[in-house]
């Protein structure tokens, strides 16, 4: 990777060498140096990158990154963007640093708004497929259905949190019709005076729900484990003809 990241400082030294030549004694740094001002011109005092496509890109420091991102990501003209989105817009507003990537990817994945959505998402789609399978099968209207189906999701355990969704609401389960059908230990030996039972579930829900968050956070890391594992790294590597880039890519089962 030597030679493809840029040093904090990057700003002054690209404009100090486009000012007045001056390069670092070391001779492989310099080189790239000239290289890599080629892409750059200055302004005034200002530094801009010349794009590809589109207009020039003001070059910005660390201290502007942090408002760049989130105004686009969620001020009042950003529609919370994915990553690639995020980075693509900042780059049409015409902004650039050197890690504007990995930033945008950060900024989208601290976002608490677009992770609660990305579980709202997960849930909705969870609803509509068992919703198509149950219209499938059966036929009838969706309307009719709807609430059955939020019934057979509620008290289903989740394979995340591996807990109910009734249960971290109510701290217990429901009775479902099966239970009836043939009859659980639950009916044959159901106390009418439960509701002392009913409150302390209700105590401890706290902590049912406290260990489903940490199942869940072990998931996710697994789910992401897996997903990594899947994906083909590619790594580059610099040749000394200018302009060309030699390119490997690693395919890992
Ligand atoms: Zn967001």
């Amino acid at each position: 990777m030597e030679g493809l990241t840029f040093p904090n400082d990057w700003q002054t030294t690209i404009t100090e060498f486009l000012k007045s030549g001056a390069t670092p004694s070391d001779r492989s740094e310099a080189h790239l140096l000239r290289r890599r001002a080629g892409r750059f011109v200055l302004i005034g005092d200002q530094l801009y990158k010349k794009a590809f496509s589109g207009p020039l890109l003001k070059c910005v420091g660390p201290e502007d990154v942090d408002y760049i991102l989130q105004e686009v990501h969620q001020g009042s003209c950003g529609g919370h963007p994915g990553d690639r989105s995020l980075a693509r817009k900042i780059l049409l507003v015409s902004y650039f640093w050197p890690t504007l990537q990995e930033d945008a990817a950060r900024a989208v994945a601290t976002c608490l708004s677009c992770q609660s959505n990305g579980q709202a998402e997960v849930a909705i789609r969870e609803i509509l497929r068992v919703l198509r399978a149950r219209l499938d099968h059966e036929g009838g209207s969706w309307v009719d259905v709807l609430p059955e189906v939020l019934w057979a999701l509620r008290t289903t355990p989740k394979e995340g949190t591996e807990a109910t969704p009734f249960h971290l609401v109510y701290g217990g389960e429901v009775i479902v019709p099966v239970e009836v059908g043939v009859e659980s230990d639950r009916i044959r030996v159901y106390d009418e005076n439960n509701a002392e039972l009913r409150h302390l579930e209700l105590d401890l829900v706290d902590e049912v729900r406290a260990k489903a968050t940490v199942r869940l956070m072990a998931y996710q890391q697994r789910m992401k484990q897996n997903y990594n594992r899947r994906i083909m790294p590619r790594s580059f590597q610099e040749v000394k003809t200018e302009g060309f880039c030699e390119i490997t890519v690693e395919r890992r089962r």
